[in-house]
């Protein structure tokens, strides 16, 4: 069993991609809910103003989230950890701390900061307020927006793994090497709150969203798997209607009724779902024995 280590602090995982639509959220919600249910504690952090994955988590983020619940005080420097922003969900084991439309002025709010701190303080916002919450939980998941932004960065300062979800489609695949670009430029170039250049314990591409029967999905699988070379994760995603309307009517593959799908459909996301879940707890696990 992969358990986290005496001593040990939560492995900090960001679901990142520049692109929309690629399955960042519904990544990030569905391995949250995976290791979960291998019994890790799970804190989910929103880092999208959208509040997508504030969503699928119940909660409205214009409705049922105060500006103070999100990540947005410590962007103004208002408090020196995240634990006044973790609010729990329906989910046993998994807190999170939610975000709403407000978020959007942290791209204001963090530049202006960079004048008085300096950058190296700056970029390490999040990695160092969410520190008190790392010996907390046994896994930190970040979801993100689709942008380059000053929050996306923060989230990437803060990880030790990265996954980058990528369906095999012709401009999905092109637009990912705009972010792999950029990137490799930024972790080559910033400095973590320990004072080191930025290195990850994992970078994983995980093929989502893969349809079966469209001819050019393969060729363009092809290319993925040269290009991200030994970083692609030995499992593939498939295209379901039931991941389709999941964010809308059911929820991911854990909190569906399998009944009310197609039964082989709903096995093969399923069963999808779980290697990706358990690739990644050996990925944490190997992070844990390095700490
Ligand atoms: P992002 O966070 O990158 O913008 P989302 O997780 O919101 O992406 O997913 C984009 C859309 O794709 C959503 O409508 C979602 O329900 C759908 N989706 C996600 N995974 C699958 C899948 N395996 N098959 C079909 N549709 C999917
Ligand atoms: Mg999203």
């Amino acid at each position: 069993k992969h358990m986290r280590p005496e001593g040990a602090e939560a492995i900090t995982i960001s679901v990142a991609n520049f692109k929309g639509g690629v399955t960042k959220t519904t990544t990030a919600v569905t391995l949250a809910q995976g290791l979960s249910l291998r019994g890790h504690k799970v804190l989910v952090i929103d880092t999208d103003p959208q509040g997508s994955m504030t969503t699928l988590f119940g909660l409205l983020p214009d409705v049922d989230v105060a500006d103070e619940q999100t990540i947005l005080g410590l962007c103004y420097g208002s408090e020196v950890s995240v634990d006044y922003a973790i609010t729990p969900t329906y989910w046993s084991g998994i807190d999170i701390i939610p975000a709403n439309l407000a978020l959007y002025s942290a791209e204001f709010a963090l530049p202006s900061r960079q004048k008085t701190e300096g950058s190296f303080e700056f970029w390490n916002v999040l990695n160092n307020g969410i520190d008190a919450a790392r010996t907390k939980y046994d896994v930190i998941i970040l979801d993100t927006s689709p942008s380059l932004s000053y929050l996306t960065i923060n989230a990437l300062l803060a990880s030790d793994g990265l996954i980058m979800p990528l369906p095999p489609s012709t401009l999905d695949f092109t637009s990912s090497g705009q972010f792999w670009n950029l990137f490799n430029d930024l972790t080559a170039n910033l400095v973590t709150n320990r004072g080191k250049s930025k290195s990850f314990d994992f970078v994983d591409v995980l093929l989502a969203r893969v349809d079966a029967n469209d001819a050019s999905s393969s060729v363009v699988r092809e290319w993925i798997t040269a290009a991200y070379a030994g970083m692609v994760l030995p499992v593939e995603i498939p295209k379901t209607a039931l991941t389709a309307s999941a964010s809308a009517e059911f929820g991911t593959v854990y909190d569906t009724d399998p009944a009310s799908i197609n039964a082989r459909t709903y096995r093969r996301a399923y069963d999808a779902y779980e290697r990706v879940v358990e690739l990644v707890e050996e990925q944490i696990n190997t992070a844990w024995k390095r700490q």
